[in-house]
């Protein structure tokens, strides 16, 4: 699954935001340090390098 590397540009805070396989990407991204709504995508974040490394879902797309 694609995990998306989103900017905040009103607090400048960098998260990841993983979007579900077919699902449509949401138009709005909301920052999870200051709430606010003008999220803009970076890119794609690629490989191991996820929320979620090292945590157990090595079961996946093998
Ligand atoms: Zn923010």
């Amino acid at each position: 699954m694609p995990v998306l590397l989103i900017a905040c540009p009103d607090c400048g805070h960098e998260y990841r935001t993983l979007v579900a396989e077919g699902a449509r990407v949401p138009a709005v991204w909301v920052c999870p340090s200051c709430k606010g709504r003008d999220g803009e995508v970076l890119g794609e974040v690629m490989g191991t390098d996820h929320p979620w490394a090292g945590a157990s879902m090595d079961a996946c797309c093998g």
